[in-house]
């Protein structure tokens, strides 16, 4: 049975162990049953589930895991919390522990191997400095997966949801859009972490779409646009991309790019759509093309 999600627990095995919280892991422990069931429920794993979870801690979310999947793999970069996992996880046999950093494991590679390249779900009490590029890692490389169910900071799950026209708009909102459906599950108050982060949290349920909700000719040259637009986020669109000088078009050629798109020429790529970015970016590959 899964007795960790309680303080008191928490607490126990941290002081057998003589635990210290690493800040430079972003070590906050999960200590709220309600919170570690929605996640559960959320991802919505099965028995005929692989799943990979990122950052295990003590084995908090994992018990919950073990009991609802058919095979779970987590890996902490953490080398002090390996035996800790040991002892926590020892009622279960259907979990494996990895000792790495997520930033360098292949999950491609674990996909296969262990999922024969199916879909894997993902489940993670993320470390927030690095949740981006573990998102967009998982997303352009192409792993099979189902589903991200993650806790993130508050305001980048938000980041995650918006659209044109919000403040917290940008490249990762365009970024898990365009791989995924975003959809909040339930805000986290700092109490139900060991020790409390200065930070609400979120988590955030990422489900993969099936095929891309726009039509993109050049997956790479879209992203330097989304990335080339955001960089100057005070300036107008074209002179983002004019700045970013990798697309080999000249000034003139990128104001008919975007005159062709149909809207106007002093317009700043905050107020673009994921399609009106598919679009352009299919102008620009086009003229890229032709030069
Ligand atoms: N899942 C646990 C829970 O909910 O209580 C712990 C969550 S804690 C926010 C993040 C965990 O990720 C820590 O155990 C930390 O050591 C681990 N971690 C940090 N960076 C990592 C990395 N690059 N690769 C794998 N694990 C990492």
């Amino acid at each position: 049975m899964a007795t960790l999600g309680n303080p008191k627990n928490t607490i126990e095995v941290l002081q057998k162990y003589h635990f210290n919280f690493q800040k430079k892991f972003g070590q906050n422990f999960l200590i709220n049953t309600s919170i570690l069931e929605e996640i559960i429920d959320a991802a919505e794993i099965t028995r005929e589930d692989f799943v990979l979870e990122i950052g295990p801690g003590i084995g908090t979310m994992t018990q919950y895991l073990c009991e609802a999947a058919r095979e779970v793999v987590a890996v902490e970069i953490d080398t002090n919390l390996i035996p800790i996992l040991g002892d926590t996880l020892s009622a279960y046999d259907n979990v494996e522990v990895m000792n790495a950093d997520i930033l360098k494991v292949d999950i491609a590679k674990l996909a296969d191997e262990r999922n024969g390249g199916k879909p894997i779900k993902v489940v993670a009490n993320l470390p927030y400095y690095i949740t981006t590029p573990i998102i967009m890692g998982l997303f352009e490389s192409h792993v099979p997966i189902d589903s991200i169910t993650i806790m993130v900071q508050k305001e980048v799950a938000d980041r995650m949801q918006e659209g044109p026209g919000s403040k917290e708009y940008g490249a990762l909102s365009l970024a898990v859009q365009y791989y995924a459906k975003p959809e909040i599950v339930v805000n986290v108050p700092p109490s139900c972490f060991m020790p409390q982060p200065k930070v609400g949290s979120a988590v955030i349920r990422l489900t993969r779409h099936e095929n891309p909700p726009v039509d993109v000719d050049n997956e790479k040259l879209m992203f330097q646009v989304i990335r080339a637009s955001f960089n100057q986020r005070r300036k107008t669109l074209a002179n983002g991309l004019n700045n970013f000088g990798s697309f080999s078009l000249g000034k003139e050629e990128i104001q008919k790019s975007i005159e062709e798109l149909g809207v106007p020429v002093n317009i700043r790529g905050e107020a673009l759509s994921l399609e009106q970015f598919a679009k352009l970016s299919n102008i620009i590959n086009a003229k890229m093309k032709r030069n």
